[in-house]
């Protein structure tokens, strides 16, 4: 279409140059594309649990009912008191963090919300933070977004992806404000051991490094796994530890997340009383999904049915992980925590130069939607992600499906 020469373009502002964010990029927008001219594309690409036939646990959906006349107002800017005091319960009492108050707890519309105040919060031009590659892509965006630097520390795929703490103190700056720790792990399905945490702890104290851990995942753990929050290794560092009810109570479009502020405190009044500046910015988080926290965290953790040994979540990772190991050329960790798969493809088996081009063949010739790993900020085009959320029938089909791709791209 010819533009009028009299209007101006209306550009976007250069504070998004160096944002990325492709999770909901190019890729997806084929995909919307090819849907509309009538395909059915199998979507492996996002953690949304909901169009898997995942629900809510039945209390919290009737308690956000009953309590929706109540409501239509606005909340206190951090959140309803009653909610508060279960994450204080919840994070004091089941994780184990200690001298946190009601008052150290801030609600969101889910933890991305939090994640974007929490850095809006801290950054001034050019400060560092250390992200992890990979990572769940919204931190360095936001990092970006926030005027920040963000560094990337690698994960470490020979030992279970597990963060290369020499990585990290190579990667630390005069610059460095902050680390982020996102365990149990997006993308790659790994889960921390206290030694791992305890060096990170290390580092942040030595640099005066804030921890923003993002354990959103800390319930779907397999195999009888436990999840350690940082938080609670320490008291002399200050740590941001988030969480909500989109993943482990299976609601994220209730969007209920919570960061709760800990450890070394007396000297981040500044900094809180700016996460207290935004929280009252936007008034207050989506009120019907504050009601459902209280519940969610006090009531049956259905969760846990899921993830037992015979669990669906369970059932679906054991034969996602069996079917993709048996494809030559790929490997793949057996997520310990997590909905997700971060499969390597070996370089000299597919030499691939563009991995978005290559998650766009596969979605062309058979409509399969995964995320290349560049997505997810992995430095180099030989992995993707994939969700195990279809049943286990349909995941026979759907990695069949890559299969088939892949035993053509090795033909090459
Ligand atoms: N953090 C991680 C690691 C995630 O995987 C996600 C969503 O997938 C989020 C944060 C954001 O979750 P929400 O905004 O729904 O709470």
């Amino acid at each position: 279409e010819a533009t009028l020469p009299s209007l101006r373009p209306i550009l976007k502002s250069s504070k998004l140059d160096d944002v990325c964010y492709d999770i909901r990029g190019p890729v997806l927008a084929r995909a919307k594309q090819m849907e509309e001219d009538g395909h059915k594309i199998i979507k492996l690409n996002i953690g949304n649990l909901a169009p898997f036939g995942f629900e809510p646990p039945e209390e919290i959906v009737v308690d956000v009912i009953r309590n929706l006349r109540e409501a239509g107002g606005y909340s206190d800017s951090k959140g309803l008191f009653s909610a508060r005091k279960a994450v204080v319960h919840y994070t004091t009492q089941q994780k184990g963090i200690a001298g946190v108050d009601v008052e150290d707890v801030i609600l969101g519309n889910g933890v991305s919300e939090l994640i974007v105040m929490s850095l809006q919060a801290l950054l001034e031009q050019g400060d560092e933070v250390l992200v992890p590659a990979p990572d769940y892509p919204l931190w360095t965006a936001e990092v970006s977004l926030s005027g920040g630097k963000p560094r990337h520390y690698l994960c470490d795929e020979a030992s279970d992806w597990l963060p290369d703490l020499a990585d990290i103190r190579k990667k630390v700056s005069p610059h460095t404000k902050a680390i982020v720790v996102i365990n149990p792990n997006n993308p790659t399905g790994a889960l921390y051991p206290r030694e791992i945490l305890e060096g990170i702890v290390q580092i942040a104290r030595e640099h005066q490094l804030i921890v923003f851990a993002d354990e959103i995942y800390d319930k779907m753990l397999y195999d009888g796994n436990t999840h350690t929050s940082i938080a609670a290794l320490a008291d002399d560092v200050l740590f941001i530890t988030m969480n909500g009810l989109s993943k482990n109570y299976r609601a994220c479009g209730y969007r209920a997340g919570w960061m709760v502020i800990s450890g070394e405190k007396r000297h981040a009044a500044d900094y809180i009383e700016g996460l207290n500046m935004l929280a009252s910015m936007r008034l207050c988080s989506n009120v019907p999904g504050q009601m459902a926290i209280q519940t969610a965290l006090g009531g049956y953790q259905s969760i846990q049915d899921l993830v037992a040994p015979q669990g669906r979540l369970t059932r679906q990772r054991d034969t996602a992980h069996a079917l993709l190991s048996r494809i030559p050329g790929v490997s793949v960790m057996k997520a310990k925590a997590t909905l997700y798969m971060f499969p390597r493809l070996d370089p000299k088996v597919y030499p691939i130069a563009d991995d978005q081009e290559f998650i766009l063949q596969l979605l062309e010739e058979e409509k399969v939607l995964l995320v290349q790993g560049t997505g997810f900020n992995w430095p180099q085009p030989d992995h993707f992600r994939m969700v195990f959320l279809p049943h286990v029938d349909d995941l026979h089909e759907s990695i069949g499906r890559i299969e088939r791709f892949l035993e053509r791209y090795r033909r090459r």
